[in-house]
């Protein structure tokens, strides 16, 4: 559903995803980790074109990635986006939130729209905060709604950029639960982590990355069990 082919990119002199080959099938979920610095977050944009890149090419359902215009709108939409932040939009009621979208791009007629975010708000269990503002919400609880948000323009894939990092302890789980029902759903799934216990329960695939390169990509439990680089080797015992 997402193919990556020898993408390159540089910020400057500094050369951060390099000859980077991936292959996201459709209902799979990859979980990316690695070190600080090593291209992830970078990554992620890169596949819904918040970022260019200098070389290779992104391919999302069949299509190139388009450069601009209402091609490009039409991509974003088919690439949800969770971020660390949450990103709402604070002027805008919960249930505005979720709708918004849906109204402006997806050209849904409002009431079609407020129905289908009262349910995804639901299904994400914030149904009852739909009247309220994302500053009167905890972290968890904007972190859910932002998910709702991506979900109601129907992605084809929904990509993760460290959407727990932000959160008290508390709240990281009632975010992942989310998260693991979507990819129960059949969700295809880009999720850059360090939840661990997520990485081993929910992906199909660990990406390993350090220095802007794929090291590794295998299953959790090979990857967790029986890493083969010393770079893989490394991240894990300080992590675990
Ligand atoms: P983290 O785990 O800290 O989020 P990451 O793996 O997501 O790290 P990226 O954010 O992709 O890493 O950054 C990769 C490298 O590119 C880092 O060295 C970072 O400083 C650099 N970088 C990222 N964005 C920019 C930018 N807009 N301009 C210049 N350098 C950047
Ligand atoms: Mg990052």
């Amino acid at each position: 559903l997402v193919v990556l082919r020898g993408v390159d990119k540089h910020f400057g002199t500094l050369h951060v995803l390099r000859s980077i080959d991936l292959t996201v099938h459709r209902g799979e979920v990859v979980v990316v980790v690695g070190p600080s610095g090593s291209g992830k977050s970078t990554l992620c944009r890169a596949i819904n074109r918040l970022e260019t890149v200098d070389a290779g090419e992104i391919v999302v359902d069949g299509r190139p990635l388009p450069a601009e215009g209402r091609e490009l709108a039409a991509l974003r939409a088919d690439v949800g986006m969770v971020f660390q932040s949450f990103n709402l939009f604070a002027h805008k009621t919960v249930l505005g939130n979720v709708t918004l979208g849906q109204v402006k791009v997806r050209k849904k007629d409002r009431k079609e729209a407020e129905e289908r975010a009262r349910a995804l708000l639901d299904r994400v269990g914030v149904a009852s905060q739909a009247d309220k503002y994302p500053a009167q919400l905890s972290g968890g609880q904007q972190q859910r709604v932002a998910i709702a948000r991506a979900l109601a323009m129907e992605p084809k894939v929904m990509l993760f950029d460290e959407p727990t990092s932000a959160l008290d302890p508390e709240m990281i789980n009632e975010v992942l639960e989310v998260m693991r029902q979507l990819a129960r759903d059949g969700m295809t799934m880009v999720v850059v982590t360090h939840e661990m216990g997520f990485a081993r329960s929910a992906a199909h695939r660990v990406v390993f990355m350090a220095d802007g390169s794929i090291v590794e990509a295998t299953t959790p439990e090979e990857f967790f069990t029986a890493p083969r680089s010393e770079r893989a080797k490394d991240f894990l015992s300080k992590i675990l």
